[in-house]
């Protein structure tokens, strides 16, 4: 959630799903941008599974998944943008939004958005995604 927009309902200008380093990289972007933006992450990233990543620009001695994702969470949150729990269980067009479904953390509601960014990752599961109706 962004510079106080939790209790608009309006669409958003894009809603992340996905907190891994792609999806903060493109929060910070549109952060930077002014753009009405949430981010919501089921808090399964691969990233965590790096015990030293070294091909990391401006790491020199490498450095950990999860210090990675601490250090991007902190950059968010100097632009007062927090990630947010929840797994999104269905993305749907309509008209010019799209209509996502929030499934747990604090967001067990609906979410509409101009343009959805899709930064799940690889998914190991996708058939099963696919049953809960999540576009790729
Ligand atoms: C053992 C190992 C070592 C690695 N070492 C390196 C390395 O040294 N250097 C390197 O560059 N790369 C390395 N990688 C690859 C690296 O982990 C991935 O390239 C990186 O994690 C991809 O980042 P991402 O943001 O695309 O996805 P992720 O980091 O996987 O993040 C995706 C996020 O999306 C969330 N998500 C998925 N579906 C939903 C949903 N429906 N609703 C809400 N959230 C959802 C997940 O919970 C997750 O938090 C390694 C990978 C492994 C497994």
């Amino acid at each position: 959630m962004t510079r106080g927009h939790r209790f608009d309902d309006s669409p958003l200008d894009c809603l992340i799903v996905g907190a891994g380093p792609a999806g903060m990289t493109a929060a910070l972007y549109l952060g930077r941008f002014h753009r009405r933006i949430r981010i919501i992450d089921a808090g399964a990233s691969r990233t965590l599974w790096i015990t030293k990543a070294h091909n990391v620009p401006g790491h020199v001695d490498g450095i950990s998944g999860a210090d990675m994702l601490k250090r991007l969470r902190g950059q968010l949150a100097q632009q007062d943008l927090q990630v947010e729990s929840g797994e999104i269980v269905g993305l749907s067009r309509e008209a010019e939004h799209f209509h996502t479904r929030v499934r747990g953390g604090v967001t067990n509601s609906r979410v509409s958005a101009r343009r959805s960014l899709l930064a799940t990752g690889e998914m190991l599961d996708g058939d099963s995604n696919h049953e809960r109706d999540i576009i790729y």
